[in-house]
């Protein structure tokens, strides 16, 4: 688990596209890491944590999948792909 400290980074990864966002406020919502609902002003409204893999994600936290960008179906998608 990597805490996502400054806007900066939050844009890098945004830009990258790897990995997964888990934004935590009230609830912890899964994102992909370039999700359209992930503004960089609403950066300071939460906190920001970036995961390599799903499963990491949720063994860290109880997450809801975001509806947007859907995570979970991207992953397997990925995965069939690469192999
Ligand atoms: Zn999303």
């Amino acid at each position: 688990m990597t805490k996502i400290q400054t806007l900066d980074e939050f844009k890098k990864i945004k830009n990258v596209e790897f990995g997964l966002i888990v934004v935590c406020n009230k609830t912890n919502t899964l994102h992909q890491s370039n999700c359209q609902t992930l503004k960089d002003e609403d950066f300071t409204k939460s906190e920001y944590y970036w995961f390599a893999t799903i499963s990491l994600a949720e063994k860290s936290f109880d997450v809801m999948v975001c509806d947007s960008c859907k995570p979970e179906q991207s992953i397997v998608f990925v995965a069939t792909t690469v192999f």
